[in-house]
């Protein structure tokens, strides 16, 4: 049986990350997408097991101890983690996963996975990413502030990552699509395919 593949997609905050993986799941519902752990407090509106694991850092401390976390960081003061038994089996079975992570956790990934694909999703320009930062307008100015030069850095580290694809305004439909692309072509690549020249001996 085909194995499935991993596809990380970073992007700072102000990227549209969130909505396009959203995007992406939606219009290609065979595909899933992780659920991390983290330690950070539910926003309004998010659920357990749902949008993430919420649990404690005494919790995910155990967790990391016990090698239950495929890669894990801290962002913001908090733990975030991707559990590990999750992803791998639904590789085994066949099922592209989707780990929408910062940097760091995408570093220990390509480092861990071999054949993993990571894609830096980018807003276009540095104006726009500040524009969109304020217009949530739910954060303070030192929030905002550390966000922007988090922001900077993790897009420093795009040659570290296979793609890029670019967010530009009202671009949603079209980077989940450009990332429904990349996630196609890899499974096209002759390391996966090249089992069809048997057939012609
Ligand atoms: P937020 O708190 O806004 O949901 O997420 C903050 C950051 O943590 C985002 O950049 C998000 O991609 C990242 N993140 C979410 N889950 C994980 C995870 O399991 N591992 C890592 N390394 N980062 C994560």
């Amino acid at each position: 049986m085909r194995k499935g593949l991993l596809f990380i997609v970073s992007g700072p905050a102000g990227s549209g990350k969130g909505t396009v993986v959203n995007e992406l799941i939606n219009s290609h519902p065979e595909l899933k997408l992780s659920i991390s752990a983290t330690t950070r407090q539910p926003r309004p509106g998010e659920a357990h097991g749902v949008h993430y694991y919420f649990i404690s850092r005494d919790e995910f401390e155990k967790r990391i101890e016990n090698g239950e976390m495929l890669e894990w960081a801290t962002y913001s003061g908090n733990y975030y983690g991707t559990p590990q038994k999750e992803v791998l089996e639904a590789m085994e079975n066949g099922i592209d996963v989707i780990l929408e992570i910062e940097v760091d956790g995408a570093m220990q990934i390509k480092k861990k996975i071999k054949n993993s694909v990571a894609v830096m999703l980018t807003p276009p320009s540095k104006e726009v990413l500040e524009n969109r930062l304020r217009g949530r307008g739910t954060e303070t100015e030192d929030v905002i502030k550390w966000r922007l030069g988090r922001a900077k850095e993790e897009i420093m580290l795009m040659p570290e990552y296979d793609y890029s694809v670019i967010n530009e305004d009202g671009g949603i439909k079209k980077c989940a699509e450009e990332i429904y692309a990349i996630i196609k072509a890899e499974h096209n690549k002759t390391i996966y395919t090249s089992q069809i020249i048997e057939k012609f001996i």
